[in-house]
């Protein structure tokens, strides 16, 4: 699984990186992805992260 942050959505809140640092990273004013593969034990603070985002800007997918 990988994420996908859509930085014409995000707002730069933070709230990814505090709920799942080993994914997202606050990069200036918006968040990047700084893990490829999503590593299994953060998965669930992923998931956690994509419902907090308050502007839905956080996409899973699986990857191929
Ligand atoms: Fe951007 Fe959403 Fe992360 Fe906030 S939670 S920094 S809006 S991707």
């Amino acid at each position: 699984m990988i994420a996908i942050v859509d930085g014409e959505l995000c707002i730069g809140c933070g709230q990814c990186e505090e709920l799942c640092p080993d994914v997202f990273e606050i990069e200036g004013e918006k968040a990047t992805v700084i893990s490829d593969e999503i590593p299994e034990d953060a998965l669930d603070a992923c998931y956690e992260a994509v419902e907090s985002c308050p502007v839905d800007a956080i996409i899973l997918e699986e990857d191929e």
